[in-house]
């Protein structure tokens, strides 16, 4: 479903080049719970933004669902995302001047020809599953850094990609939260069979993954299946 081959990122910053990712291959299953981890400034970032195509590398090559994603202009690449991709944040970067209910909306804006009851339907039902129907109508300065968090896992399915991406997800949650927050995705990846793709220290999430990928200095230094 994802097939990455000889990704490299060179960040332009003034008159130096830095090398952030040197020559980086994978191929990632459908349904995978899989686990990118490093040391700080190891690259998990940079590789996660790429293959999740929010930005592009400087070379290689990088299909998704059989689609060749580095021929694609900036247009083109935001409407691939639209369809295939959700993305979680460590700061859960909610919009906050909308409500629960209108930034699980947000994003299918995107998505023209989806019917109002459908829309409606799907929102209500990731409200359901996320465990936050009865907070629908707060805005997320009212909500906690957890439920927050479910707002954008709910956020990030809402067009039902085949593949969510999420950095350092639990990052801001204390333990027990973000337990409950990993065990919420774990859920999703097994009834969806939706992927998921995380870039984390978080030995909570490292124990559940099924998959590890360790970068280090912008290289592959181990690929371990759990
Ligand atoms: P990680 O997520 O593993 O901490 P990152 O992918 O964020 O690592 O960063 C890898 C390296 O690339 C770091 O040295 C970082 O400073 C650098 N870097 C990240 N983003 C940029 C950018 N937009 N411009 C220049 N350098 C960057
Ligand atoms: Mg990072």
């Amino acid at each position: 479903m994802i097939k990455a081959k000889n990704l490299k990122k060179v960040y332009k910053t003034g008159e130096l080049d830095l090398e952030v990712i040197k020559d980086f291959s994978l191929n990632i299953e459908k349904g995978e719970f899989i686990s990118l981890i490093g040391p700080s400034g190891s690259g998990k970032s940079t590789v996660l933004n790429m293959l999740g195509c929010l930005d592009t590398p400087t070379s290689g090559n990088l299909e998704i669902n059989n689609k060749n994603i580095t021929t694609l202009n900036k247009t083109q690449l935001a409407n691939f995302r639209g369809e295939h991709i959700g993305f979680i944040f460590q700061s859960f970067n909610l919009i906050p001047v909308l409500s629960v209910y209108e930034n699980i909306e947000y994003p299918l804006i995107m998505i023209q020809n989806l019917p109002q009851d459908e829309r409606k339907k799907r929102i209500l039902r990731l409200l359901e599953e996320v465990g936050m129907l009865d907070q629908k109508d707060k805005f997320p300065e009212q909500i906690s850094g957890g439920q927050k968090q479910r707002v954008a896992i709910a956020r990030a399915l809402v067009t039902n990609p085949q593949i969510v991406f999420a950095d350092e997800p639990t990052a801001n949650l204390d333990s027990k939260t973000a337990n409950q927050v990993i065990d919420l995705m774990k859920k999703i990846q097994k009834e969806h069979n939706t992927t998921f793709i995380f870039a984390t220290h978080d030995e909570k999430i490292v124990s559940k993954v099924n998959r590890l990928i360790t970068l280090e200095d912008g290289n592959i230094m181990e690929d371990r299946r759990a």
